[in-house]
């Protein structure tokens, strides 16, 4: 059997694609062969145009993941554009920084709606159309560092991403014999809107840098390969890892 990482044929459907993490994974979900359905609240003519260049066929969804409102009109929508849904990639994350002694509520209810909830809804929704018609298929869960590291003025966040891990591992223990595979990805520190106020604070951005073994931020497109790998049939025996592509953060 040859190994293959080829996803022609295939309909990958990526939350928050319109920028960042998001962006670069469906445009190397494209690359690879994949129609991209994209999900987000965003525009994504960025997107659209850079995964039409790779030739892949386009279909944007605007939404919004901070309720489970608009979850069956994704599936429905994604699925009758791309005769089914192969590969779901639950990128879309929000965080906010506090110190822990007075952090709201809100920040709270607003970090865990997009980031676990929203993620379980969607999965579901997307799961139960893999399982009726018996063709299986691919779910790839954004983690985070935070999926394994405590870190400091993100509790909603910490949570929601070490929640992610453990629920990627509950979701492949249920589905590996229905043919998914779950899995996570725990992106290190990456260049996007998500680590701004990180790289605008001298002290700390210092303190993550001389950290990291490879002696950079990740960029985006650097998740690209992970993405591809475990989007594609030579994963076909991988289920529940949570895979960290870091530079080296998590082997210090
Ligand atoms: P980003 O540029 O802020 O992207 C976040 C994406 O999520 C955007 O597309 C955003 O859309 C979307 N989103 C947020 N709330 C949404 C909502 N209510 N409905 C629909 N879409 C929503 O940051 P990123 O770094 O690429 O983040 C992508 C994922 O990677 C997140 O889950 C994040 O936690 C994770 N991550 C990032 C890093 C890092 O170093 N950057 C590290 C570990 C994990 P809008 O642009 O419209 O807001």
């Amino acid at each position: 059997m040859s190994i293959s990482f080829d996803l022609t044929g295939k309909t990958a459907l990526v939350t928050g694609a319109n920028t960042g993490l998001g962006q670069a994974i469906a445009v190397a979900l494209a690359q690879s062969g994949a129609s991209i359905v994209a999900v987000g609240r965003s525009a994504m003519d960025e997107t659209e145009r850079l995964c039409r260049d790779a030739g892949a066929r386009f279909h944007p969804i605007h939404a919004d993941l901070s309720s489970l409102e608009p979850i069956d009109r994704i599936v429905a929508e994604g699925a009758e554009f791309g005769r089914r849904i192969d590969i779901l990639v639950n990128n879309a994350g929000i965080i906010r920084r506090a110190d822990a002694i007075e952090f709201t509520e809100k920040d709270w209810d607003d970090v865990m709606n997009v980031n676990l909830k929203s993620t379980f809804f969607l999965t579901q929704a997307v799961a139960r159309g893999m399982i009726a018609d018996g063709a299986g298929g691919k779910i790839i869960n954004i983690a985070s560092l935070l999926s394994f590291q405590g870190g400091i003025r993100i509790p909603s966040y910490t949570a929601s991403k070490s929640g992610l891990a453990g629920l990627t591992r509950l979701l492949a223990c249920e589905w590996a014999s229905r043919g998914i595979n779950v899995n996570a990805i725990a992106p290190g520190y990456f260049v996007t809107n998500n680590t701004e106020a990180l790289r605008n604070d001298p002290k700390r951005s210092a303190e993550i840098l001389g950290r990291i073994p490879a002696g950079r931020w990740g960029n985006p497109a650097d998740l690209g390969g992970a993405a591809v790998f475990l989007a594609s049939s030579a994963a076909d025996y991988i289920h529940g890892v949570v895979l960290p592509v870091d530079g080296g953060w998590l082997a210090r």
